[in-house]
């Protein structure tokens, strides 16, 4: 829960102002802030990370970074800002700074919202200087000691980094989240999948245009059109998931799940929000519509009671109305941190067929990423430096 909720709650109690005022200090000097710093901070992801630390409680943004082009610029110059909210201003004057671990000397962690093509190195060079690094880049998925993070679906695979070797003692590692389909795939199929065992998938995206970052798509492509290839996006889409579902060995590296997955990637005109349309057939046989729905009625949420203020009390609802769930009415359900699935139903060549719903850039990206730190710091991964 952030500041501004507990002030609220103060606000609607009986307790006088300086009492408030003074339990609230209490509570700030409780909580150790850490100081982080923004790499990528001028692009789509980075701008989220922006707006959403902007109002956290356990992290302070003391540093931006981005290309050479952007370096030594105030904030709001280098970036093309395209959030609804104004640049916060703690950010607004802040001065880019390029993306090399000497110049951000003052941090305990970097978010990182960087291109892919400059990201690997970029973030190796973090890791190794001895600072944490979680990243929304592909660069590091496919290592085979960095964990490929869903805090709900896999938080137990946190543990790889004890086998990282970035720097010696160990303090400089890498932690990534999926790319932005597979968050509300992995998710939705997590209930069923511990309920009955999952054989295969098939999924066809509906992805939006803020998932090609700034400035993205061009308009003429998509303006009241839909282009039916995103280049790279299948190949994520069909290998990521068996790397989050997998299970973690003795040694560190995960066994990846045996399940099938064919995938179709089609980008649409809609601002936020991916919207995937998903067949699936099950281990055990002859599960009912009833079943399933009660899989995700009981599904436990490893989550729970850990108090993270980015995790959403809810990850998963089913939509009961058939017309739901819709980006535009619902992909900011839960600060966008909560997935949405509807229409579940019996499919005759598979056995069910569902409709689900993810924030591309919040919960498939920057706010993936802090609900991803927020469970380093909470296991004792993130200690401050
Ligand atoms: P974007 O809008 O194109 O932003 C890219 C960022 O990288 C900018 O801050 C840019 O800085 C920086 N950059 C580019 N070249 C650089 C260089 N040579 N050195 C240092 N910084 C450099 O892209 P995005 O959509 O935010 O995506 C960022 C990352 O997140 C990508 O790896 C993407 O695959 C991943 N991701 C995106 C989404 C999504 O929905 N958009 C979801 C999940 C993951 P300048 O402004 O200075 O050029």
């Amino acid at each position: 829960m952030y500041t501004e909720d507990i002030q609220e709650g103060f606000d609607q109690s009986f307790l006088g102002k300086a009492f408030q005022d003074s339990l609230l200090l209490l509570f700030n000097q409780a909580m150790k802030v850490f100081k982080v710093g923004v790499l990528g901070a001028t692009g789509a992801v980075g701008q989220k990370f922006i707006k959403l630390l902007s109002a956290h409680p356990w992290f302070t943004i003391t540093a931006v970074a981005a290309s050479s082009r952007s370096a030594n610029k105030p904030y709001y110059q280098a970036a093309t800002w395209v959030e609804t909210t104004a640049i916060p201003d703690e950010i607004k004057n802040m001065t880019v700074q390029e993306c090399l671990p000497d110049q951000l000397p003052n941090v305990d962690f970097v978010f990182s919202g960087l291109d892919s093509s400059v990201a690997g190195q970029i973030e190796r060079s973090f890791a190794e200087a001895g600072i944490p690094v979680v990243s929304n880049a592909g660069n590091f998925r496919r290592d085979a000691h960095v964990p490929l993070l869903v805090p709900e679906v896999n938080p137990h695979h946190i543990e790889q980094i004890a086998r990282q070797q970035f720097h010696p003692r160990g303090e400089g590692f890498i932690v990534t989240n999926p790319n932005c389909v597979c968050v509300p795939l992995t998710l939705s199929l997590k209930p069923l999948s511990d309920a009955f065992g999952i054989d295969s998938v098939v999924v066809t995206s509906m992805q939006s245009i803020s998932g090609a970052g700034y400035p993205g798509v061009p308009s003429l492509d998509i303006l009241g059109n839909v282009v039916p290839y995103i280049g790279g996006e299948e190949e994520k889409i069909m290998w990521e998931p068996l790397k989050i579902m997998g299970t973690l060995q003795e040694e560190g590296t995960i066994k990846n799940a045996e399940l099938g997955i064919h995938a179709s990637a089609y980008r649409v005109p809609i601002v936020e929000g991916h919207l995937l349309s998903v067949l699936v057939k099950l281990k055990q046989p002859e599960v009912t519509e009833q079943q399933a729905n009660e899989a995700y009625t009981n599904w436990k949420n490893p989550l729970d009671g850990l108090d993270l203020p980015t995790a959403p009390s809810q990850p998963i609802v089913v939509m009961d109305d058939p017309r739901y769930p819709q980006p535009r009415l619902h992909v900011n359900n839960q600060g966008g941190m909560q997935v949405s699935v509807g229409r579940l139903r019996k499919a005759g060549l598979f056995d069910f067929a569902y409709t689900t719903l993810g924030h591309n850039t919040i919960r498939g990206a920057a706010g993936g990423a802090i609900l991803n730190a927020e469970l380093l710091v909470k296991k004792g991964y993130i200690k401050g430096r």
